[in-house]
């Protein structure tokens, strides 16, 4: 462990420790708290081996998240994979602000996701919700995997319907089944000339689809604000994750559409992180 937190730390990784001590139990096969409790075992030799190939792929730059297969969001876990973007911290703010929009945790809530990805942020309300019922909507076939297996394995898949599509083609919308006491989504909303300069971690391995907002980054929410009146009930609310420095622009976009926008929420980093807007 000590070996690869060196070897981490010369590639200018971040909480070597932590990350080293992930990837001995992902070698060993075991829980982290398992780990501890055996620090004084002899290592196999197939473990060892384990774990070099591992550190291989962590000090090219590979999300530690797609190197272990999960991340946990709002406590929960969700399986991880190449396909879907790594659930963040910050995306826990969407589910803040859209419980605090449905104080009534028992009602029968509809919820919509658009660009579903790994379904941290449906599956995650559902969860919370468990009367309410959601829709998914993803463009990639293998990011929509994922999320049925994560839904499968929160055990919210019968109250959820998850549909490949694209809301760049016209009439998108109308097949979705709205409309929606609640829309949510995180697009993709970097600049498509800043993707190359975000840390490697991102810019070479997550998906771009999830990541390019165009040319301006605000791409995606202008088509998904277009069809916000039609998705969201007259009660209903829609909300965002923007990025840093987006949220005025993406609050006049909502209003330029008739929606009535809401102050923006922050992340934990006290970043303006989720717009949102009423009917
Ligand atoms: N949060 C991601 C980043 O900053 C971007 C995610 C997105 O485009 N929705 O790299």
């Amino acid at each position: 462990m000590r070996d690869t937190a060196v070897a981490l730390a010369a590639a200018g990784i971040d909480n070597v420790r932590f990350e080293a001590r992930l990837l001995l139990a992902k070698a060993a096969g075991l829980p982290v708290e398992a780990l501890i409790g055996r620090g004084r075992d002899p290592v196999a030799a197939a473990i060892v081996d384990a774990l070099r190939s591992l550190s291989v792929r962590r000090l090219q730059h590979e999300p530690m998240a797609y190197i272990l297969g999960e991340r946990e969001f709002w406590g929960l876990p969700f399986k991880v994979t190449p396909e879907v973007l790594v659930p963040r911290p910050d995306s826990e703010t969407i589910i803040e602000a859209g419980l605090a929009l449905l104080p009534d945790r028992e009602r029968c809530w509809r919820l919509l996701d658009l660009g579903l990805g790994s379904g941290c942020l449906l599956l995650t309300l559902l969860k919370e919700l468990p009367n309410a019922g959601g829709v998914g909507l993803e463009i990639s076939h293998g990011a929509l995997e994922v999320a049925r297996d994560n839904a499968a394995a929160l055990d919210v898949a019968a109250r959820a319907t998850l549909v490949q599509g694209d809301w760049r083609q016209p009439g998108w919308e109308d097949r979705l089944g709205g409309p929606f006491d609640l829309v949510v989504s995180n697009p993709p909303y970097v600049e498509s000339a800043a993707i190359s300069r975000l840390m490697p971690e991102v810019a070479q391995y997550e998906p771009r689809q999830a990541l390019d907002g165009g040319p301006d980054g605000l791409t995606a929410y202008r088509t998904i604000a277009a069809a916000g009146r039609r998705l969201v009930t007259p009660e209903g609310h829609l909300l965002f994750e923007v990025g840093h420095g987006q949220a005025t622009e993406i609050v006049g976009i909502l209003a330029s559409v008739g929606l009535a926008p809401l102050p923006p929420w922050k992340d934990l980093g006290g970043i303006e992180r989720v717009v949102g807007a009423r009917h």
